[in-house]
């Protein structure tokens, strides 16, 4: 058997990775070409690489390393589970004790009222078992013509056909035959990219209104719920303009269309509350989770169900859906010990008070720069729009992406893991980072964003 290891030299890891490993989201030629990166370790807010490199990781992996990297506590937890009990399922009149616990203590920290959960081991999981949930739930209520589910464009919600087809990712939906039926979707509230003459007010409230259209065209008594992130995340951090949300609030409590509040990055102190429905004042039926819910040391992810929801399903039948992994004893563990690390290390005050305030006032520094727009930032989320010209909020010419490509491949350069969202850049660092690590992020986010701009000068691209 081959053995490999750390230590091989980086070509040989580079090779073997191009000749056996199929990578998500990637054009598999490209990067053969270019050279995958290989990460060996990783400690607080640094990535090591197997060339000895530190990255600072502004992603915080994908979004989920709310605690930040080696907190052995969960290693150790997670050992003694899998010592004691490594797995047991869920259906058939079993139960196990980390699941009753994690179950348990995800309702004190859920809003009022929603004390029940169903679990999976990923956001996509979690998102078709809300298709299945929802439409299953008004099927009980005697409506079983409720059934189409409202999404926005540009929405992420994961990669299974049911996930992907939530999602408003036209090229997602061009492989595989997506979306299923019954799913429609309206416009994002980005007001930077698409608010035209109106002011962002106004903007958020035509966004949100196109819900009411939706319901008003397709009927109320055909539509079973809506769907959208607190703060699209994949999207592009896009922060919705503040009367968004209390329209689509109501406009979801006068049609008696159930709210699905996606969770998977807002939750887990991402937005300075547990859950970014509580930074936006609204009151969800279901909140999809995973990610931070085990700052992705374990993979779970799940359904927070409103308790009146949850009744529904009881008293009728079977609810036939369930996964190996619903509530995997050792993926539970280690949620609840990064529960009681980030409630016992006081983490949701050190974002409100400390890294979020300070994370506003470093990232508003990129908007100095002549190619920055749309300075962004809510809680441990900030994004800027790469532009050509701020003043009229303009696009690339080039091809969507190009110059955020660029932009990313300068970061990586400068020792810092940024995302780039056609020429939007992203970060979502982990909570725990200090202000001298964000001062540090944002250096490094200037250096990229001013290389490539000196880029496309020598190119006669600005
Ligand atoms: N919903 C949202 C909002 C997400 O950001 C993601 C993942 N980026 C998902 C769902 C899908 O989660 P997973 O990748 O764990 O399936």
């Amino acid at each position: 058997m081959l053995q490999i290891t750390n230590h091989m030299p980086t070509e040989d890891l580079r090779a073997l990775d191009a000749a056996h490993h199929l990578h998500p989201f990637t054009h598999g030629a490209e990067l053969k070409e270019k050279g995958v990166r290989i990460i060996t370790r990783a400690r607080g807010v640094y990535l090591t690489d197997s060339d000895g490199n530190e990255i600072l990781d502004a992603m915080s992996g994908l979004w989920c390393v709310n605690i930040g990297y080696g907190r052995t506590e969960l290693a150790e937890v997670a050992a003694r589970q899998m010592r004691e009990l490594p797995y047991y399922n869920t259906f058939f009149q079993t139960t196990h004790v980390p699941v009753i616990a994690l179950a348990a203590r995800l309702a004190e920290i859920a809003p009022e009222g929603m004390d029940h959960a169903f679990f999976a081991s990923s956001g996509s999981e979690a998102n078709d078992t809300n298709i299945r949930l929802v439409r299953h739930y008004w099927a009980a209520m005697g409506k079983p013509d409720k059934q189409v589910i409202v999404s926005r464009k540009n929405a992420y919600h994961g990669s299974t056909m049911g996930g992907a087809s939530l999602g408003g990712m036209q090229p997602m939906h061009a492989q595989g035959g997506l979306p299923i039926p019954g799913i429609v979707h309206i416009d994002q509230p980005y007001w930077w990219g698409e608010g035209g003459d109106m002011d962002p007010a106004e903007f958020g409230l035509a966004r949100a209104r196109q819900l009411e259209q939706t319901i008003e065209e397709l009927g109320e008594d055909k539509v079973a719920a809506f769907i959208a992130e607190p703060i699209q995340g994949a999207g592009g951090v896009i922060i919705p303009p503040e009367t968004y949300w209390p329209e689509i609030q109501r406009i979801c409590d006068e049609h008696e269309i159930l709210l699905i509040a996606d969770e998977v990055i807002c939750g887990f102190g991402r937005t300075g509350e547990w859950f970014g429905s509580q930074a936006m004042n609204i009151r969800p039926d279901i909140m999809t989770i995973a990610k931070g819910v085990t700052s992705g040391y374990q993979p779970v992810g799940g359904s927070i169900v409103r308790d009146t929801v949850a009744e529904v399903l009881n008293a009728h039948g079977e609810f036939f859906h369930g996964y190996t992994y619903s509530g995997h004893p050792v993926a539970a563990a280690v949620a609840l010990e990064n529960l009681r690390i980030i409630e016992e290390e006081e983490v949701l005050r050190h974002v409100r008070e400390v890294a979020a305030p300070h994370l506003a006032r470093a990232w508003a520094r990129l908007g100095e720069h002549p190619m920055v727009g749309d300075v962004q930032s809510f809680g441990m989320l900030a994004g800027v729009a790469l532009t050509p010209d701020k003043e009229r909020r303009a696009a690339f010419a080039s091809p969507k992406g190009t110059v955020g490509q660029r932009c990313r491949e300068r970061c990586f350069a400068n020792g810092v893991v940024m995302r780039h969202v056609g020429d939007r850049m992203i970060v979502c660092p982990p909570l725990v980072i200090t202000p001298e690590e964000i001062d540090t992020m944002v250096d490094r986010a200037w250096r990229a964003i001013d290389e490539t701009f000196e880029q496309l000068r020598a190119e006669d691209l600005f």
